[in-house]
């Protein structure tokens, strides 16, 4: 029986070699599904989408798939050079060294390996971009634009994560042993906070949001609105042509302060009935209350996971498994909070596809939705046009999908919406 320490070093090198070979896996096979079907379109859609913009969705889909597979292998190393390699343990011994394991040199620790990882990111963000984005046109962002994102986010990230990393801290050494019951009931509350002051304060802090002045189009939603019973509190068109010829609409806030935020790209792409369409799919989401029960997952899943970082925070063999020596003196919680946070991402990969499933039955269930409120051929076309603008592959590889896909193929959508009986008029 090995030392509980090299057992789970074992443990942890056995689910990050399962991780890392699972999505290359899946990456591989997705881009030679993608690449056979490449030379012809779907009959299914053989009247509406040409050759040549298959063929595009079908580059973009490889070109971006590739990218992914050099993003995983980078990000595992990393992730063993923070922890078997001992990167993480030096950079904590030159920490305590110059400003001790206080709450400063707890707050230092977790923010270097944010901005080391963040750096890390860096250049494959802008080849993302630059690069791959650039070349199938969708890219509209400068790259002044793009650092000043970068800043705007590194600045927003310190000045609310600094002070929520304190608070946790603090807890994490005050609150006792049910410090991450208590840690859990601060989450909750803050991340309802986030909801409610988001599309006021930080949204606005990205791009510029103006009301809706076409009003053809607003007097079509709102009857739409009316007739679900459903109210918000304006609508907005949102300039995301500025980074990215993508488009989409959601709906952000929640209680009375809903809004509804439209890209200006696809109000520019869509007709009335179209966008009416995107939007009673939308409204089917709140319908079936799919962001409270996303919501409520999110919160027994941040339960047990404290729960869980409460319990591992307290073995040595958590720290030393990962390359890391605590200090028999306590202040390890930003060790511990960093060792979580680094190496959970690994065990719960393997929860993609329920994820996954879920989400796809929300799909189902908001399109079903939206075609007793709207004519199913208005929400077809809007498909249709939305997937070959944003060059999405129809013919993605099926365990791919079931893997990762958060929203079901095209194909299988506009089958169930073709073939949906309508609820008679009352
Ligand atoms: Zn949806």
């Amino acid at each position: 029986m090995p030392h509980p320490d090299i057992a789970f070093s074992i443990v942890f090198l056995i689910a990050l070699g399962a991780m890392v070979g699972a999505k290359l896996w899946l990456a591989s096979r997705q881009i030679r599904f993608v690449a056979n079907h490449r030379n012809q379109v779907p009959p299914q859609f053989s009247n509406t989408i040409a050759l040549t913009a298959h063929q595009r969705a079908a580059d973009y889909t490889i070109a971006r798939t590739r990218f992914t597979m050099v993003d995983v292998v980078i990000s595992a190393i990393v992730l063993i050079g923070f922890t078997l390699l001992g990167g993480l343990q030096a950079l904590d011994l030159v920490i305590t060294s110059r400003v001790g394991n206080g709450y400063i040199g707890q707050i230092v620790l977790v923010a270097s390996v944010v901005v080391i990882t963040g750096l890390i990111d860096l250049p494959l963000s802008y080849i993302r971009h630059f690069v791959i984005e650039e070349r199938f046109g969708f890219n509209r962002r400068t790259p002044y634009l793009f650092f000043v994102d970068q800043i705007k986010s590194a600045l927003l990230g310190a000045a609310i994560g600094i002070p929520l990393l304190f608070v946790v801290l603090w807890l994490m050494n005050e609150a006792g042993n049910l410090w991450w019951l208590w840690t859990w009931v601060f989450w909750i509350a803050f991340q309802l906070l986030a909801i409610v002051l988001y599309p006021s304060f930080i949204a606005p802090l990205f791009n510029k949001f103006e009301p809706l002045r076409n009003e053809a189009l607003t007097s079509r939603i709102e009857a739409l609105l009316r007739r679900c019973g459903f109210a918000v509190k304006g609508l907005y068109v949102m300039d995301g042509s500025r980074r990215s010829a993508h488009g989409n609409a959601y709906f952000t806030g929640f209680g009375a302060a809903k809004r509804i935020v439209f890209f200006d790209t696809l109000l520019d792409r869509l007709s009335g009935e179209e966008i009416e369409a995107v939007l009673a799919h939308e409204l089917g989401h709140f319908k079936r209350r799919h962001m409270i029960k996303g919501l409520g997952i999110m919160s027994v899943i941040s339960l047990a996971a404290l729960a869980l970082l409460g319990w591992l925070s307290q073995h040595a063999w958590f720290y030393e498994g990962l390359g890391v020596q605590p200090s028999p003196a306590g202040g390890n919680s930003g060790l511990a909070l960093v060792l979580f946070f680094l190496v959970v991402p690994v065990f719960l990969f393997f929860m993609t596809p329920l994820g996954s499933l879920r989400s796809r039955r929300h799909e189902f269930e908001a399109d079903a939705f939206a075609a007793g409120q709207t004519d199913p051929k208005d929400l077809v076309n809007a498909l249709v046009k939305l997937y070959e603008d944003n060059a999405s592959t129809l013919t993605p590889d099926p365990i791919y999908t079931a893997f990762y896909y958060s929203h079901p193929p095209a194909s299988q959508r506009i089958d169930r919406l073709l073939n949906l009986k309508r609820p008679s008029p009352i």
